[in-house]
């Protein structure tokens, strides 16, 4: 239908939504014409995302909710709120992640912060997985208003889950390769339904998780001497690419592990 908005009248959950790429992400989908319920173990950072997406954006209807997603409790209500206000779900972005500054190599890094981690990064993933797939399999098909059976779920990876690093995070390297295994393994089980999985691999992004670990001008250094574009990616450019996920535009792609990162994965030499 000519000029129609990509995510007109889909319910879609946006985890981490306080900040960075789930922020971005949270007003895309907005002026794509979703129907936003946007959550982030920051109460008062979702709250403040809600009010900015429904001043600019009032259809969006966001409603934010405080969500931990390493809490399985948590998770599940933050399903249920998305169905019980908008009657369904279409699509949900487990965005919400940490990459903690005592992550290191496999001999310093300390078991707490290597539990932390998968119970956040993966454990949080696996949930909203778990609780999204029996949403979305209640989906009725309504064709006016664009609604298809099932729905399109988008984990974040990293593409530290594809090259080696030397400069390590071991917790965080781990927790991202589990999310690409269990997208790629889901993707599979659930194609028949018509639940569409894809993993975001975004490369280093300009947002504070990223900005907080490269806190000294000699880390940023080491990085960014292996950027091809010689610049960080912003977080509004992953947000588009997670547009594209989670709309029709993408209704063949599933399982894939796309990558958002500058050419950095086919990077041998930078230019100089
Ligand atoms: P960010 O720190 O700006 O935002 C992350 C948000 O997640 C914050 O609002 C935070 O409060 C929330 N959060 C943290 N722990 C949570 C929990 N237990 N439950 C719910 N919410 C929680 O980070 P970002 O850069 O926007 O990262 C978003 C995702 O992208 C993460 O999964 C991250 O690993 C991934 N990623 C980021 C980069 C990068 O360079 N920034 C690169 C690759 C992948």
């Amino acid at each position: 239908m000519a000029g129609r908005l990509r995510l007109e009248h889909r319910v879609a959950i946006i985890t981490g939504a306080g900040s960075g790429i789930g922020l971005e992400t949270a007003l895309q989908f907005a002026a794509e014409g979703a129907l936003l319920c946007i959550s982030d173990v920051n109460l008062e950072a979702v709250e403040k995302a809600a009010e900015l997406i429904n001043k600019h954006y009032p259809s969006a209807n966001a409603v934010s909710i405080k969500c931990d997603v390493s809490k399985e409790a948590e998770v599940k209500a933050m399903v249920d709120k998305a169905v019980e206000v908008f009657g369904r779900l279409d699509v949900l972005f487990n965005n919400a992640g940490i990459m903690h500054s005592a992550d290191d190599n496999a001999i310093n890094t300390e078991e707490k912060i290597w539990d932390l981690t998968q119970a956040i990064n993966v454990k949080g993933v696996w949930y909203g997985c778990k609780y999204a797939i029996q949403a979305m399999r209640k989906n009725k098909t309504d064709t006016e208003q664009g609604l298809h059976v099932g729905g399109s779920i988008i984990n974040v990876a990293s593409f530290v889950a594809k090259l080696g690093a030397a400069t390590p995070q071991i917790a965080y390297t781990a927790s991202k390769g589990a999310v690409l295994a269990m997208t790629r393994e889901l993707a599979m089980v659930h194609a028949r339904e018509g639940i569409r999985f894809n993993a975001l691999c975004p490369g280093p992004i300009r947002t504070p998780l990223l900005m907080d670990f490269l806190n000294t001008p000699e880390k940023l250094g080491r990085r960014m001497a292996h950027v091809p574009m010689g610049r960080f990616g912003e977080a509004v450019e992953q947000a588009k690419a997670v547009v594209f996920l989670a709309s029709d535009d993408s209704s063949y792609i599933n399982g894939t592990d796309f990558l958002v990162d500058g050419g950095l994965h086919a990077c041998y030499v930078t230019p100089e």
